[in-house]
């Protein structure tokens, strides 16, 4: 259980940086395709360079140095992994997951990783802006 936990922990972590890093003028070339639409479905959470997935999944790993894995524990660190990522791609599971990466979509320089280390480190979106996010399910509740 706990070599679960860590591989989340790892992998927000680098999440964060290594998003930050592929919002830099360099690396923004692997990143832009995943920005391309402004009010993602989960549909579009691997829309991106072939690099950018492996890229930011790699601090998943890094607890692989410490701990052991059966392939169930395996199954589910991806599944955790891939079920949140699509979630937060989607308006219709804010309700379970926030907005927090929606509004990344809408307000690039802001919401780089999870919510908690954004506010640590002072990229969490200001309040007062526009929940831009959430305009496709408002504009059309039936989505
Ligand atoms: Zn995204
Ligand atoms: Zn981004």
């Amino acid at each position: 259980m706990l070599n679960i936990l860590a591989s989340v922990f790892c992998y927000d972590i680098w999440f964060y940086i290594s998003h930050i890093l592929l919002h830099t003028p360099f690396l923004y070339k692997f990143h832009h395709e995943h920005h391309m639409k402004k009010f993602p479905t989960f549909l579009d959470t691997y829309v991106g360079h072939s690099l950018e997935g492996p890229f930011q999944g790699m601090g998943a790993l890094v607890p692989f140095c410490v701990y052991t894995y059966s392939v169930l524990d395996i199954c589910i660190v991806l599944a955790i992994l891939n079920i949140r990522g699509m979630m937060r791609h989607d308006a219709r599971f804010v309700f379970i997951i926030g907005d927090h990466h929606l509004l990344h979509h809408c307000y690039p320089k802001y919401n780089f990783g999870e919510p908690w280390i954004d506010r640590l480190c002072g990229t969490m979106r200001p309040l007062g802006l526009e929940p831009l996010a959430l305009k496709p399910l408002l504009l059309n509740p039936n989505k």
